[in-house]
């Protein structure tokens, strides 16, 4: 199986990362739906929220103190932190990741 976001965590695919440690990387959405719009995504492959466990509890903590550190980072004081699981929550890349959006208002409950 193929993974694009694997292949951007690995390096095999080019993108340019805006964040990276041992377990996680965060980059830009190629198809922006805000001024800001970051990716952050764990170097392993989890394929949706649903398919982790109680062994990556660390790590999924791990992801929201990466988007504090991003928050800072490019001095977003109010941002949306969202993740789609499955198709029906429109999830189409099948590698968990949380978009960061932030730069204009957002509407709630989300569209
Ligand atoms: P989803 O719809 O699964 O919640 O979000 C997937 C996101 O990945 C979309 O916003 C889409 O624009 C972004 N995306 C898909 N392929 C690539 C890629 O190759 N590079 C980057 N930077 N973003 C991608
Ligand atoms: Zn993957």
């Amino acid at each position: 199986m193929t993974c694009i976001f694997c292949g951007i965590a690995d390096g095999s695919i080019k993108s340019q990362l805006i964040y990276e440690d041992e377990h996680v990387v965060a980059f830009k959405d190629l198809n922006p739906q805000a001024p800001t719009h970051l990716l952050i995504i764990p170097r392993k492959h989890i394929a949706r929220l649903c398919e982790a466990d109680e062994k990556d509890a660390a790590l999924l903590g791990h992801i929201l103190l990466v988007a504090k550190k991003l928050a800072q980072q490019f001095d977003l004081k109010d941002f949306r932190l969202v993740t789609n699981n499955g198709k029906g929550a429109g999830q189409s890349v099948d590698h968990l990741h949380f978009h960061m959006m932030a730069g204009r208002r957002f509407l709630w409950p989300a569209g």
